[in-house]
């Protein structure tokens, strides 16, 4: 009897969960084992992202991961408040840990199973058990530095409170007309049900470092303020990277021979650190690919993706650099009050890195919000 050895994509978080139901609903013909770690998969987040986020081929899914959808978003800074009739969504991870579950095959998916060593053709649990593949992906996600990177931080800590938000129907996505603390700093609101509402504090900062207790008090301070302090349903927390600049190849060596997806290969937007419609993106292209499913070939695969991806952010790596060496801490907040200024179909192809010749013209354009020697510096910096 010849079974056929499966693809095997260690870490079941976004990109992998995503990569792995893209492929059984796509490429049934193509053996699957999803190694999680943990005992669900997904971990413990709540993921935003925009209509224009979700590729035509991924409707069917994102529909079948619940998402709660607000028709509008809104934004708020101290000279400028702005509402956007246009949809901003989230799903849960406890909705992918459940599709995951339901869609995948028995066999196709293991929890509990940690994984020690990567190879081109087996991965070893830290069980000492040796798997098989006929193709490996790498999915871990962020586990350790980012060798070769020159990062900034979104940092936060959410909680959800049992509380009702005045417009349900709308989504905060940046309050920044509190006190900046450090760096950019701003509250995030989503009203996740009709008696639950999660409230961020965020901060766009130079380090890692994030005082859980401390911005905890903070979030609660701050919904207490909005009227929405309740019982503590839940919390997340996190600590992504802005991408300001670096070495692509010391990142992502091209002779490496395992491929990567989510943010283990440095898919995430460059400003906003969020990796949602790349991981989707990428889900879809690997199930539609036409090429093998063997190591060699899916590491060529996605280190060209890796390559399209980091050309694509460079525009995005200028602008950060305005962001976090131009700009002062405590007046980073202008840097986004004055890009909020721009049409709505600008600010949703720039969140989905896909900003025209124009669109980077015009964001550029007027008066910086920065010293205008300090804006040339970060501008000229390669
Ligand atoms: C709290 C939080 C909220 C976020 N919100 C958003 C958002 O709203 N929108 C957005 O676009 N982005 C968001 N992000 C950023 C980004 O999208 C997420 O970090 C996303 O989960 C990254 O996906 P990933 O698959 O690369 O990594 P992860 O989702 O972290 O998945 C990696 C998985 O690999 C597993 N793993 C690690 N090591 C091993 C091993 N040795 N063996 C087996 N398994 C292993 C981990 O347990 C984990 O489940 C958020 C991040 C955080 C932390």
């Amino acid at each position: 009897m010849n079974i056929a050895l499966p693809v095997i994509i260690v870490g079941g978080g976004l990109a992998g969960a995503l990569a792995a139901l893209c492929l059984v609903q796509q490429r049934p013909d193509v053996p699957i084992l999803l190694l999680e770690a943990d005992e669900t998969f997904g971990g413990n987040h709540t993921w935003s992202f925009f209509d224009s986020d979700v590729p035509d081929a991924a409707k069917d899914l994102i529909a079948a991961l619940n998402p709660v959808r607000w028709p509008r978003h809104t934004v708020r800074f101290p000279r400028r408040k702005r509402t956007f009739d246009f949809a901003y969504n989230a799903v849960t991870a406890a909705d992918l840990d459940r599709l995951v579950r339901t869609r995948l095959p028995a066999g196709s998916w293991r929890t509990g199973a940690a994984v020690a060593a990567i190879h081109v053709d087996q991965v070893v649990l830290k069980s000492g058990e040796c798997i098989r593949a006929s193709g490996v992906i790498d999915a871990r996600g962020p586990t350790g530095p980012m060798p070769g990177l020159e990062l900034g931080w979104q940092k936060f800590v959410g909680i959800e409170f049992a509380a009702r938000a005045g417009d349900a129907a709308c989504a905060t996505v940046m309050d920044a007309d509190i006190p900046q603390i450090d760096g950019y700093r701003f509250v995030y609101v989503l009203p996740m049900a009709a008696d639950r509402v999660l409230v961020e504090d965020t901060y766009y900062a130079d380090g890692p470092e994030l005082d859980i207790n401390a911005v905890s008090d903070r979030v609660r301070t701050l919904a207490d303020e909005r009227g929405l302090l309740g019982k503590e349903v839940r919390r997340e927390h996190g600590v992504l990277p802005i991408l300001i600049g670096g070495d692509p190849d010391t990142f992502w060596p091209d002779d490496d021979p395992v491929a990567r997806l989510g943010m283990r290969g440095g898919f995430f937007h460059a400003t906003t650190g969020y990796s949602f419609g790349l991981a989707l993106q990428n889900a879809v292209d690997l199930a539609q690919r036409n090429g093998p499913f063997d190591s060699a070939s899916l590491a060529q695969w996605s280190r060209a993706l890796f390559a399209r991806h980091w050309q694509s952010m460079r525009f995005f790596r200028v602008l950060n650099r305005m962001l976090f060496h131009a700009a002062a801490p405590a007046e980073r907040y202008r840097v986004f009050e004055h890009f909020y200024r721009l049409p709505f179909a600008l600010v949703a192809r720039f969140y989905g890195g896909v900003p025209t010749a124009a669109d980077k013209l015009r964001i550029l354009s007027g008066k910086p919000p920065v010293p205008v020697g300090a804006a040339l510096g970060a501008l000229l910096r390669r």
